[in-house]
């Protein structure tokens, strides 16, 4: 049984299905949070699609096409997943054009769209004309974590298929059955709920090293200490220098926001860096400084996809948490 059995059975069942009576749409949008299997489920769909010899309904995994599929290589399976900020018109246009040359007849082909919260509004409508004129046995699938981001006009035209999160706990006691680190394990479950992506961070020295920064920046923030404005450029940057590490510290600082609120309002809710001191400390400022402090943390994260760097997002951002 494939990893995405396991971890969105239902969906796999109903794709199943869909695809044994030829209901398949061209468009689907796969939205949930990291881990929940959406770029996997979309591999499987292909494979399926593909597959020479499928068995009640999946595919055999094993098959010259299945195979091809899973290394990424086959022709008609396109992946588009460039390593920046935003995807832009040009890129969609290359993909419109590998869509436009004419397969084999009766060719099942798919092409997949990750991250498309980072389309770019001209790349959207590039984009769109797909949708009004889609090519017989083709499927796009979009992945992402945050649908509301997508144009409506995109939304309305495919079918949003939303995937659950799985809970922290489940996640975490996995984690910690492999040997890692209880504390760490909460806090990798907590950012995704891909348990292969939550072990390789709850074993990484550097996500340890991450993780102890923010909670020290939280410190220095719970006493308003300004030298937590100097922390950013020693402490900080030298320790999320590409755009993933850089979003994730930003999730941290997140998950620290989260956590005080709770902890301020005593709601009973799973704490990802559980009863932490400086967590405790930063739970001591008003509920109208931690709400809007939470805000500012989810804005600073949106506008480091955008087209800001990180120390100038987080340098803004922690003179505005020492300020308010
Ligand atoms: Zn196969």
């Amino acid at each position: 049984m494939s990893t995405i059995e396991q971890l969105q059975p239902t969906l796999v069942r109903q794709f199943s299905q869909i695809i044994g009576a030829g209901n398949l749409s061209a468009a689907y949008i796969f939205a949930g949070a990291a881990g929940t299997g959406k770029a996997a489920l979309a591999q499987w769909l292909a494979m399926r699609l593909l597959c020479l010899a499928p068995k009640d309904g999946r595919p055999c995994g094993e098959c010259a096409e299945c195979r091809r599929v899973m290394s990424g290589n086959h022709p008609d399976v396109v992946w588009l997943n460039p390593d920046a900020k935003s995807i832009k018109v040009d890129d969609v246009r290359a993909m419109r054009q590998e869509m436009s040359k004419t397969g084999v007849e009766g060719n099942r082909r798919v092409f997949v769209i990750e991250g498309a919260e980072r389309l770019t509004a001209g790349a959207e409508n590039s984009l769109l004309k797909y949708y009004e004129e889609p090519v017989p046995g083709m499927t796009i699938i979009l992945t992402t974590t945050a649908k509301n981001q997508l144009l409506p006009t995109i939304r309305s035209r495919a079918q949003v298929i939303n995937f659950k999160t799985p809970p922290v706990s489940g996640v975490r006691d996995a984690l910690v059955a492999k040997g890692a680190d209880e504390r760490l394990a909460t806090i990798a479950a907590s950012l995704t709920a891909d348990p292969a992506a939550a072990l390789a961070l709850a074993t990484d020295e550097q996500f340890a090293k991450r993780t102890a920064a923010v909670l020290q920046l939280v410190n220095q923030l719970s006493k308003k200490d300004a030298t937590a404005f100097v922390a950013v450029q020693t402490t900080l940057l030298p320790l999320a220098k590409t755009l993933p590490e850089q979003t994730q510290t930003l999730a941290l600082l997140g998950l620290a926001y989260a956590d005080a609120l709770n902890q301020h309002y005593h709601i009973q809710a799973p704490r990802a860096f559980g009863n932490d001191l400086a967590i405790l400390a930063l739970a001591e400022a008003t509920s109208k400084q931690l709400a809007t402090g939470l805000a500012a943390v989810l804005n600073a994260s949106i506008r480091l996809s955008q087209n800001v760097t990180f120390q100038a997002a987080v340098e803004a951002l922690v003179l505005q948490l020492l300020e308010g």
